[in-house]
């Protein structure tokens, strides 16, 4: 890209803090007032008790311009969005003392990420293994096209529709590894839990999972 083509796309897309949509100087992507206010998960929530997995730590809660943000970035194809929350996740990540051997995440089935045109967990999970130093592979495939969780009810039936939607797709890069398995939103946690058994079932030793946010409570 010229220098010419860039500065003209700079004009036509001014850069804007992911969370409060401020105009922001070209290429900073979150103002100093979003990083001190935002509603951080409290460490008191982390550590959360999922079947499967060893513990599930989240950067922020699902609320109010996070809640605005995660929205623009799924729907509204603000993939650029993905650095910032790799940056915020990344260091939850550190500061929870999570290790892991390698990063992968939920992917999307193949239709819903064609209709989309990218995998929002899967750009999270990359930015976030450029900044802990940890590879990041695709280790999970989606089988089964089962309807949105958020528009589900009860656990039960959250967790009845997730089940065999997952396959391990590398049970090669899978077997005796621990594997940190990152998501977007967590909210009660039973598709964190039905890819966690499947990846387990294929020998990881332990499965560990972080999200950029956390919703229910
Ligand atoms: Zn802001």
């Amino acid at each position: 890209m010229s220098a010419l083509t860039e500065r003209l796309l700079e004009l036509l897309y001014p850069s804007r803090c992911v969370f409060c949509r401020n105009l922001m100087p070209p290429g900073v992507l979150c103002c100093e007032h979003c990083r001190r206010t935002l509603p951080y998960a409290l460490p008191a929530a982390q550590n959360r008790q999922l079947p499967h997995i060893e513990s599930c730590v989240s950067a922020l809660r699902y609320e109010g311009a996070v809640r605005d943000s995660l929205l623009r970035y799924k729907f509204d194809s603000a993939t650029s969005y993905a650095k910032i929350y790799g940056e915020i996740l990344a260091k939850c990540i550190d500061e929870n003392g999570i290790s892991c051997d390698s990063i992968t995440w939920i992917p999307l089935s193949r239709r819903r990420k064609w209709l989309r045109g990218y995998d929002q967990a899967k750009l999270i999970a990359e930015e976030t293994s450029l900044r802990l130093g940890v590879p990041c592979v695709r280790l999970l495939d989606k089988i089964r096209n089962n309807p949105a969780q958020s528009s589900r009810g009860g656990p039960a039936a959250r967790r009845a529709n997730v089940a065999d939607v997952y396959r391990c797709a590398a049970p090669d890069l899978t077997a005796g590894k621990r594997i940190l398995l990152i998501d977007d939103i967590v909210t009660t946690g039973a598709t964190l839990s039905a890819a966690a058994s499947v990846l387990r079932k294929a020998g990881a030793t332990a499965v560990v999972a972080a999200t950029v946010a956390r919703a229910g409570d």
